[in-house]
C-alpha cells in the first residue's frame, strides 16, 4: 500500500496539513448557500466536489447521488463505493485529463454548510473501552470495582434512538427528568445537573442482512460503508436513577452528535493497528486474529460562552477493546438483521492516563476533582451555552486523514 500523498490539481489538497487528501475522500451531503440545494459531496483541499452535478454530467457513474441522501449509494456495497474511489481519484489527480469538467464541480467549502449524510435507520450505543468502562465502575462502586465477565466476552451495548442523532453545529437542549437526590431519596422531574458528553468512533452501515442471518469477519467488514466522531451526549443524574435494570433510555435519548463526513474505510487502511490484549480469549465466531482499530487521536475542546477554548482530553481509538467489525459479529449474531443506514456508536474512548478520560464523569471523577479550564473557570458537568468540539486525525509521515470536527452546544 502507498504511504505517499496522492497529489491533486486542487492544490490546497496537497498542503501536509490538510485534512482532506485524494488519499481522504469522505463522503456527505452538502446545502450550497447561494443556490438554496442539496446535493451529495466529497472534498478536496478547501473544494468540494459536487457529486450530484457529476453524475449528471456523466462524469461519474450513476450510483445513486441524485437522491442526494448517501443511502441509495451506500446500497451499492463496498465495490461500487471502492470503484468510485479510484475514478475521483482520477479525475481529481495533479495530471488529470478532465480538469476543467471536473472543474465545473467544485465549488469552495465555505460556500456550503453540511447537512445530514444519510438517513439513519437504528442506532446501537456499545461500551467497548476497557479503560472508560473500568473507570466509570471504580466512580460509581469504589476504587476496587472490577468489570464483570460478560464484560470480557462481549462488547456490551444497548439499543439507542436514531430520531435524535443530529449533525454537528446542532444546538442541544438540557433535558429534564426523575431525578433521585442522594442525601435524602427524594425523587423530583427537573432539568439536568449533570450533563455530560461523550467522546466515540460511529460505524456508519453500508449493506443490509436479512433477519436470521449471521455475518463472519469478512462479510461484516464488507457491511461498514465508513466512520464519523459521534457525541453521545448523556445526563448523568438522569442515568443513575433509570438505568437499574435495564440500561440507559432517557438519559441519553435526547441528542447525539455526529460529524459530517463519513471517512471510508479504504482512507483509515493505512491505520489499521492491533487491539490491546485481551484478558480472556474471545470465543470463535469474534475471529480476534484478524480484529483491528484504527490509529486516530481524538481530541475533545471546550468553549466556553464568550468563545475561550480549552482542549480538555486527548485520547486515541486504538484503545477500543472490541473493533467495529467484531460489534458488528456480535450485532448481528442472534439474527436480529441489520439495515443500510444503521449506526453503531463505539461507546466512550478514554485512555488510562487522567487528561486522556473521554467524558466529564470520568475527567472530573464523578465532579468530586473539577476540570481547570483556560479561563480560570471550573467546571465538572457541563454549562449552558457550552460547546464541546470533537475532533480526530490520522497521521502519516506525508498525510492527514481528518475527519472533520463534530460541536454541539448546550442551550436551555
Ligand atoms: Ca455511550
Amino acid at each position: 500500500m502507498s504511504l505517499d500523498l496522492i497529489k491533486s490539481f486542487v492544490e490546497t489538497a496537497n498542503n501536509r496539513d490538510c485534512d482532506f487528501p485524494l488519499n481522504n475522500l469522505p463522503f456527505g451531503v452538502c446545502f450550497e448557500k447561494s443556490k438554496q440545494k442539496c446535493f451529495s459531496a466529497t472534498v478536496i483541499g478547501d473544494q468540494v466536489l459536487n457529486l450530484t452535478f457529476a453524475e449528471e454530467l456523466d462524469l461519474i457513474p450513476d450510483l445513486g447521488f441524485k437522491n442526494v441522501l448517501l443511502n441509495s449509494f451506500m446500497s451499492k456495497g463496498s465495490s461500487a463505493r471502492k470503484e468510485i474511489r479510484k475514478i475521483l481519484q482520477e479525475l481529481l489527480a495533479e495530471n488529470s485529463k478532465k480538469m476543467s469538467a471536473v472543474g465545473r464541480c467544485l465549488i469552495p467549502l465555505n460556500s456550503c454548510t453540511n447537512s445530514k449524510a444519510f438517513e439513519v435507520s437504528e442506532y446501537t450505543d456499545f461500551y467497548s473501552c476497557k479503560n472508560h468502562a473500568l473507570n466509570a465502575s471504580k466512580i460509581i462502586r469504589g476504587e476496587n470495582a472490577e468489570l464483570s465477565k460478560n464484560w470480557y466476552n462481549l462488547p456490551v451495548a444497548y439499543n439507542g434512538r436514531a430520531s435524535s442523532i443530529v449533525i454537528t453545529g446542532s444546538d442541544i437542549r438540557r433535558p429534564s427528568g426523575q431525578i433521585c437526590d442522594q442525601n435524602n431519596g427524594i425523587v423530583k422531574f427537573e432539568p439536568t445537573k449533570k450533563l455530560d458528553f461523550e467522546l466515540e468512533m460511529g460505524t456508519v452501515i453500508g449493506g443490509s442482512l436479512p433477519i436470521g442471518d449471521t455475518l463472519d469477519f469478512e462479510e461484516a467488514e464488507n457491511l461498514i460503508f465508513g466512520y464519523v466522531l459521534l457525541n453521545d451526549w448523556s445526563a448523568r443524574d438522569i442515568q443513575a436513577w433509570e438505568y437499574q435494570p435495564l440500561g440507559p433510555f432517557l438519559s441519553k435519548s435526547f441528542g447525539t452528535s455526529i460529524s459530517p463526513w463519513i471517512v471510508t474505510p479504504e482512507a483509515l487502511e493505512p491505520f489499521k493497528t492491533t487491539p490491546p490484549k485481551r484478558v480472556f480469549q474471545l470465543l470463535p465466531h469474534f475471529e480476534d486474529d484478524k480484529a483491528f482499530v484504527f490509529d486516530i487521536d481524538l481530541k475533545v475542546t471546550l468553549v466556553e460562552q464568550g468563545g475561550t477554548e480549552t482542549d480538555i482530553l486527548q485520547t486515541n481509538a486504538k484503545e477500543l477493546y472490541y473493533s467495529p467489525v467484531q460489534q458488528l459479529i456480535h450485532h448481528a449474531s442472534a439474527g436480529c438483521g441489520i439495515s443500510i443506514g444503521d449506526l453503531m456508536g463505539s461507546g466512550t474512548i478514554s485512555g488510562i492516563e487522567k487528561g486522556s478520560f473521554g467524558c466529564m464523569l470520568e475527567l472530573s471523577w464523578g465532579g468530586r476533582e473539577k476540570i481547570a479550564l483556560s479561563s480560570g473557570k471550573k467546571r465538572d458537568f457541563l454549562q449552558d451555552n457550552d460547546t464541546v468540539v470533537l475532533n480526530g486525525t490520522a497521521t502519516e509521515e506525508k498525510f492527514k486523514i481528518g475527519f472533520s470536527s463534530c460541536s454541539g452546544r448546550i442551550i436551555n
